[in-house]
């Protein structure tokens, strides 16, 4: 039977899925895990395709202090899994794929090193995406690797959604703006067709609420405009990121108060946004349980840039027939998704508060002009499928 591994290697967790590939390339989860809390809490799960957990491991901050160091102790483990079989592909997640990567692509030295070159606009992503593809590479040589990317979904922005109001020599030089999360944004594409296929052909704003957070305005399936733009930190306020900032802020930051780029850096994605905001914690749970007038203020504070974005992604789509929401927040917060709803009423959306207390698929009153929808959000699962494409497409079948 062939194997397919995805790896999805981020700021401070890898997670990890092995398919089996099945006639009429059908993908069939084997094996779902992740190494998370790397350099705080390490903890190495893995569950097989009955959902029974056959890793358990957790690990102090010392073994595993880094990504790479999770990566060392994972490949062995994953080759392992695998029964000494060597799987057909490797699909990676990329956060960045810069101008050049509107599609998934087979990676070789040089698209490595084009890359590379975009780790300055993804600091915390990129050169955590890039490891496990060079680790790969050496340990499994010859077995064939594709980079899937998160900016790849919103390529065809209309070119006003494409640029900052900047002379054009920034612009060609790449200072666009890329959008991100689109393997997230692909999925949720996929199943709205699957699950609520008008909706799917309509106007849809789909909001991705995890740690990272964005919205991205949908028509028809296809991505028109994003709230994230040349890096990851723009658009909402994240668990740690500040989202949109004027910018004279940063020449403030520089001038007045002397703060060089790696100080400015970190104010923008480690102490900022949610946790910047509530002196509290970056965790939506952790606000939501406290009574500290800082952790309200944080959770008033995303609530209502939500809104404001999903009204200026309307606004781009000159009207909005439903809304999604996805990722940990979006998926598990039913007090979030309630305010956001009752703040969307003059838009047309009534909520119906007993579905989304249970996490109905919809969560929208029927007859409500607006839909809701909560959606699970599966980029690995992207990855799978587009790496399989990208190896059909190399070698077509004999
Ligand atoms: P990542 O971007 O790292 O993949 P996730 O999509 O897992 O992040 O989202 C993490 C966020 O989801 C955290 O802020 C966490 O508090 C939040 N979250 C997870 N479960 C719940 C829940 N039951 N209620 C509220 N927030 C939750």
């Amino acid at each position: 039977m062939d194997h397919l591994l995805v790896v999805n290697a981020g700021s401070s967790s890898i997670k990890f899925r092995i398919y089996a590939v099945l006639p009429g390339d059908r993908l069939d989860l084997d094996l779902k895990g992740a190494f998370d809390g790397i350099g705080a809490h390490p903890h190495l799960f893995a569950d097989d395709d009955h959902g029974r957990r056959v890793e358990d491991d957790a690990f102090t901050a010392g073994q595993v202090p880094t990504v790479a160091a999770a990566l060392d102790r994972l490949d062995d483990w994953l080759l392992e899994r695998l029964g000494g079989e060597r799987p057909v592909a490797v699909g990676h997640r990329v956060v960045h794929g810069g101008p050049d990567f509107a599609n998934p692509v087979p990676v070789d030295d040089a698209v490595i090193a084009k890359l590379e070159a975009l780790v300055p606009l993804a600091p915390l992503h990129q050169p955590n995406n890039l490891l496990p593809i060079r680790i790969i590479r050496d340990r499994l040589p010859g077995v064939p690797q594709v980079a899937c990317f998160d900016t790849a979904f919103h390529r065809g922005h209309p070119d006003v959604a494409d640029r900052f109001a900047l002379p054009e020599a920034l612009y060609r030089e790449g200072v666009r703006r890329y959008g991100f999360h689109g393997l997230s944004y692909e999925f949720i594409a996929h199943r709205l067709a699957e699950i609520a296929p008008d909706l799917a052909k309509g106007r849809v704003v789909a909001c991705h609420l995890g740690a990272g957070a964005s919205a991205c305005a949908m028509v028809d399936g296809r991505s028109v405009e994003s709230t994230m733009g040349f890096t990851a930190l723009d658009g909402l306020p994240m668990a740690t990121r500040t989202g949109q900032l004027d910018p004279g802020v940063v020449l403030y930051l520089v001038q007045a108060k002397g703060l060089g780029a790696a100080a400015i850096e970190r104010l923008l994605y480690r102490e900022s946004g949610l946790l910047g905001l509530s002196g509290v914690s970056a965790d939506m749970r952790d606000l939501e349980a406290s009574r500290e007038p800082g952790a309200v203020l944080a959770i008033d504070y995303f609530v209502h840039r939500i809104v404001r974005e999903i009204g200026a992604l309307a606004a781009a789509m000159q009207g909005l027939d439903g809304i999604v929401f996805t990722a940990g927040i979006g998926e598990n917060s039913a007090a979030l998704r309630a305010r956001v709803m009752e703040r969307l009423a003059w838009l047309g959306l009534v909520a119906d508060p007993a579905a989304n207390a249970r996490r109905d698929t919809v969560v929208s009153a029927a007859g409500s002009r607006v839909q809701a929808l909560v959606v699970p959000t599966d980029e690995e699962f992207m990855i799978a499928r587009h790496t399989l494409a990208t190896l059909r497409a190399m070698a077509p079948a004999g």
